[in-house]
């Protein structure tokens, strides 16, 4: 899809983390700190130390602080990602890169798609002032994913969203930050978008992204018209 014609599609699937607000050291710490607490509330048998360990390492192997506890101690993934969530603290996330006016500019059906939960969304939405431009039909937690993750590769997860909205694949756009969760939306129709954070990129790897963009402020500058004054 040309990059003008996405101002014409219908639904605009937004990824959460990694795509309105970047990733800090400071926020990948506390996200592994979250992750020790959580399973230590959980029972995890592991000093506060060694948890915090395990934490760092599942980040840097798995792309999930809490996915080598899941797995090691067999914690259920409900228990698990939510007890994750309340140990996340939205002051922890100190700008966005996307305002009100790059939201409202779009014109486009706009919802989000994370694999974070529902309550974090809507804590760092409120934070900046964001949460009414998104109604409870269009915020999708990992909870609404019956705590599937979007690189399942059957697509499943982007079935049950398109579903949901009333929307086709070919009628959407996904953003997202991280590669893995491109394949099976492309493979169904949707147009893809990849946020580099500035990483380096080389198109001819990942021949199922459409569109890159360095930020999503830079994505909806690009796109869209600015709103008249
Ligand atoms: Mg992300």
């Amino acid at each position: 899809m040309e990059r003008e014609a996405i101002k014409r599609v219908k639904v605009l699937l937004l990824d959460f983390d990694g795509v309105f607000y970047p990733f800090t050291t400071d926020f990948h710490a506390h996200v592994n700190q979250a992750a020790a607490r959580a399973a230590l509330r959980l029972g995890v048998p592991l000093s506060p130390e060694d948890a915090l360990i395990l934490a760092e390492r599942s980040y840097a192997a798995l792309g999930s602080s809490v996915e080598a506890f899941q797995k090691l101690y067999d914690l259920p993934v409900q228990d698990c990602h939510g007890t994750f969530s309340e140990e996340l603290n939205p002051t922890v996330v100190e700008a966005l890169h996307v305002t009100a006016e790059h939201l409202m500019m779009c014109p486009v059906e706009k919802a989000i798609l994370s694999h974070g939960s529902r309550a974090w969304i809507r804590g760092v939405l409120d934070r900046f002032g964001l949460n009414d431009l998104f109604p409870d039909s269009h915020v999708f937690g990992l909870e609404d994913l019956d705590f599937r993750f979007k690189q399942q590769e059957d697509g499943a997860v982007y079935r049950h969203v398109l579903d949901r909205l009333g929307t086709t694949a070919e009628g959407t756009v996904m953003v997202e930050d991280t590669l893995c969760n491109l394949p099976p939306a492309k493979g169904l129709g949707l147009t893809t978008v990849y946020i580099t954070q500035g990483r380096p990129f080389e198109p001819a790897k990942h021949p199922y992204v459409d569109h890159t963009f360095v930020d999503l402020a830079t994505f909806f500058d690009a796109t869209f018209e600015p709103l008249a004054r």
